[in-house]
């Protein structure tokens, strides 16, 4: 996916908002200034390369400099935060530019940011930080509280680190633009080129599998708690008691042959509601991106009957591959579990979280 234009709705990206700008721009020089100042801002920290002039260059674009110059103009503290160890380039570019400079530890430490604060007798909210690279720019400005503004990079090979931070950058930055608000201009970065966990649909495949990790987990220590850890008053296993009053009270219980196992039924369902609860949580809000109220029962509703025939799928395909097709327990077992997986995200994806056609494109 290509670099995209617009400003993110940063309380949606969830684990990811260390590296999520307030919003991107295609160049500095698009970075509005008078709107900056509105906003409370007067120290603007700028990284160097790729964001003010190419890597290796001291060529600015007259862009650039009338850019610098206007926000000179508007009274801007501007403050270059570098951790070159070219310094002789740094020490050159800031004197041709009259900007001071900060250098010190490696971005994203916050260190350097907070220097500048300190040096310009600032608060992190009168601040904003423009560079090119979310792991280092975006995350460092992030850390110490200041508000960020990542512009695409400019055209030009890179150092071999800034290229690996790139790769990284790509994955992240995969989860930020799903906050994306207010998309501007997509440019020509169409589908063309779209990698695979770019897609939605493989995306949300993940955190499916995720939230499905999570669901077993509870799944899992509920029933462990209920059968074989919870006591009562007297030192008896609640399944022990439970179980016992449950074959007392009926013959469809008999089935065990101990008043343990004959709770089992009760303490699967018990498990299995709360996991599919925990489930139907994680998938509508962080899965599926789902807002507000609207509809929540009737895809509450719709989950749960959509995981029920999920179990039944998987106890069907289990039981017959190991009775029947005398495949081994474990091969049996997860083949249920795969195709059920599939069945529930399908079940889930095309129906019970499945959102109406709105009139919008
Ligand atoms: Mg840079």
């Amino acid at each position: 996916m290509g670099f995209r234009v617009g400003s993110f709705d940063r309380a949606q990206v969830g684990a990811f908002r260390p590296f999520c700008p307030a919003y991107t721009k295609n160049s500095i020089v698009e970075v509005d200034l008078d709107e900056l100042k509105a906003n409370g801002k007067s120290l603007i920290l700028l990284d160097v390369d790729h964001t003010l002039v190419k890597w290796k260059s001291e060529d600015f674009s007259p862009e650039v400099l009338a850019w610098l110059d206007k926000a000179k103009s508007l009274g801007f503290d501007l403050c270059i935060i570098s951790n070159t160890r070219r310094v002789e380039r740094l020490r050159r570019l800031s004197e041709r530019l009259g900007i001071e400079t900060v250098r010190g530890k490696f971005k994203p430490s916050p260190a350097m940011f907070r220097l500048a604060l300190i040096k310009f007798k600032k608060e992190a909210a009168q601040a904003v930080m423009i560079g090119d690279q979310l792991m280092t720019d975006i995350l460092g400005a992030n850390r110490a509280g200041i508000d960020a503004v990542w512009v695409q990079k400019m055209d030009g090979p890179e150092f071999v680190g800034t290229r690996f931070n790139r790769m990284i950058e790509k994955f992240v930055s995969g989860f930020i633009y799903q906050a994306l608000v207010t998309p501007v201009d997509e440019g020509d970065n169409g589908p063309v080129g779209v990698g695979l966990l770019q897609r939605p649909i493989v995306r949300q495949f993940v955190k499916f599998l995720i939230v499905g990790g999570s669901s077993f987990v509870i799944d899992y220590s509920i029933r462990k708690g209920l059968q074989e850890l919870i006591r009562l008053d007297n030192g008896d296993l609640l399944s022990y008691r439970a179980g016992t009053w449950l074959q007392q009270n009926s013959t469809l219980f008999n089935f065990a042959e101990t008043p343990n196992k004959a709770f089992a039924p009760i303490a699967f369902i018990l498990a299995s509601l709360v996991a599919t609860f925990n489930s139907f949580i994680w998938n509508r809000s962080w899965t599926f991106q789902i807002k507000g109220k609207e509809e929540r029962a009737k895809q509450l509703r719709r989950l749960y009957l959509v995981s029920y025939i999920g179990l039944g799928i998987n106890a069907l395909i289990t039981t017959i591959l190991y009775t029947q097709v005398h495949l081994g327990l474990f091969v049996s077992t997860f083949a249920g579990a795969f195709v059920a997986a599939f069945w529930n995200f399908a079940g889930q994806r095309f129906y019970a979280f499945k959102t109406p056609k709105t009139t919008e494109g």
